[in-house]
């Protein structure tokens, strides 16, 4: 028999009627003869909510401690769900992350999946039963609770659909599919039937957080057909219509059939950029300013070094806003004095965009035209960086939205390629 998991996000799961309808949905799908694992996001706002308690308390709460509040929100979810299949005569079980079990590494907050036991669950299935796991949160080696990172059921979903070799995994979401860009920003932006698994890896690491990055590399690594569909659907509409909707996430280049150059628009709002000016061009510069940044576990994004002048240069990077402080204390102590700059100055109000698409490889002038939008916005660029797939640039937070409008239009995303 054929495995579904299905996976259902916060507004999917947002009231007592929502997790009513996720129940009948489910149910539907099990009706049809398929084994069904259900892996639910905490109800929206709650995760939000408890993890505000712990930091009314305290600015920079105990990781550990963090973690075993913001798990919460899914074991409640899992329980709701199961009582509401059981009220509709469905035989379902929840369990926690812990009791599965999925297995993670010991960065609280941020761990990643080592592996999922997969014998209590397929029991289970065995004998009909509908299986419940919450999303977002595993077990570390010590038996202490973990969590993934915010947007992380996603990727409990996809993990758990690789580890227990499902047909497919379906995002039930409260979009309908994955946009040439985020709907809320560009109501023009279209759905696209089909995304390669590369421009999505891209587009959620450049900030569509339609999915979470780990899940799409999940869905790469292990191969799990995924799809992106919407959970505000009536729960009853007919199954074959409602398998065949939504966006999948495709693996063969020459199955996408939505030839264009490109394929979609992510943003990231939230960046810093930090110059240190006067650094001495002199080997090993980038590892002495770098180095002390990584080592305080901070991710840096783009870097430009510019053309040494009389021996010395500028040195140009950027991180997530979030690490902004700690970033300038790390280069403030130490950094500076050790090597010697003149002026470390930073600027936290900076944004991302990006295009993506594979079309890219094929045709050029896609980064002309991208500069060109841009210039008769009257939007300064302050960084680019490319790869084979993607081009992004880093502009005044002010007119992200305004980018983003203008490259959709630009590129004609609006109309079917
Ligand atoms: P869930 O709670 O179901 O996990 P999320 O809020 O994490 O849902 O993700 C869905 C949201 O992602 C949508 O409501 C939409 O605003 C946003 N989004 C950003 N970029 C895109 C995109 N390219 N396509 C579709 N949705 C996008
Ligand atoms: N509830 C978690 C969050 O809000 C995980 C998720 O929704 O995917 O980040
Ligand atoms: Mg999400």
């Amino acid at each position: 028999m054929a495995l579904i998991v299905h996976k259902y996000g916060g507004t999917s799961m947002g009231s007592i009627e929502r997790i009513r309808n996720v129940a009948k949905r489910v149910a539907k799908w099990h009706d049809a003869g398929y084994q069904i694992v259900v892996v639910p996001s905490a109800m929206s706002g709650e995760t939000n909510r408890i993890i505000g308690l712990a930091k009314e308390i305290s600015e920079h709460p105990d990781p550990r401690e963090l973690d075993v509040i913001a798990a919460t929100g899914e074991q409640v979810s899992v329980g709701l769900l199961a009582i509401a299949l059981h009220a509709i005569g469905k035989q379902a079980v929840s369990y926690a992350g812990w009791q599965v079990a999925i297995k993670t590494d010991g960065s609280h907050t941020k761990a990643r999946i080592n592996s999922i036991d997969d014998i209590k669950v397929k029991r289970d299935l065995e004998i009909g039963k509908i299986v419940i796991i919450t999303g977002f949160q595993g077990v570390n080696e010590h038996g202490d609770i973990t969590t993934l990172g915010r947007g992380g059921s996603d990727t409990s979903a996809v993990a758990v659909a690789a580890a227990l070799n499902a047909q497919e995994c379906l995002i039930f979401t409260d979009v309908d599919g994955v946009y040439t860009t985020d709907p809320r920003v560009v109501s023009e932006a279209r759905r696209l039937n089909t995304v390669t698994f590369e421009e999505m890896l891209e587009m959620a690491s450049l900030g569509s957080k339609v999915l979470q990055i780990r899940s799409v590399e999940f869905a790469g690594n292990y191969r799990m057909p995924t799809r992106v569909l919407s959970s505000l659907t009536d729960p009853l509409i007919p199954l074959k219509i409602e398998a065949n909707s939504g966006t999948l996430i495709s693996f063969e280049e020459d199955t996408h059939m939505e030839q264009a150059n490109i394929t979609g628009i992510a943003f990231s709002r939230d960046e810093a950029k930090i110059t240190v000016f006067g650094v001495p061009d002199r080997p090993g510069i980038a590892y002495q300013i770098l180095g002390p940044v990584a080592d305080a576990n901070i991710e840096v994004d783009m870097i430009i070094q510019n053309q040494s002048v009389e021996g010395k240069t500028d040195f140009t990077f950027t991180v997530s806003r979030h690490d902004y402080t700690k970033a300038m204390q790390v280069l403030a102590n130490g950094v500076q004095q050790h090597i010697m700059t003149t002026d470390i100055i930073g600027n936290a109000k900076v944004s991302k965009v990006s295009v993506i698409g594979v079309g890219m490889r094929s045709h050029v002038g896609i980064a002309s035209q991208m500069f060109r939008t841009l210039s008769e916005e009257g939007i300064n660029i302050q960084m680019i960086s490319t790869s084979e797939i993607k081009i992004s640039v880093l502009i005044d937070e002010k007119y992200m939205e305004l980018a983003v409008r203008a490259l959709h239009k630009a590129f004609d995303m609006e109309s079917p390629a």
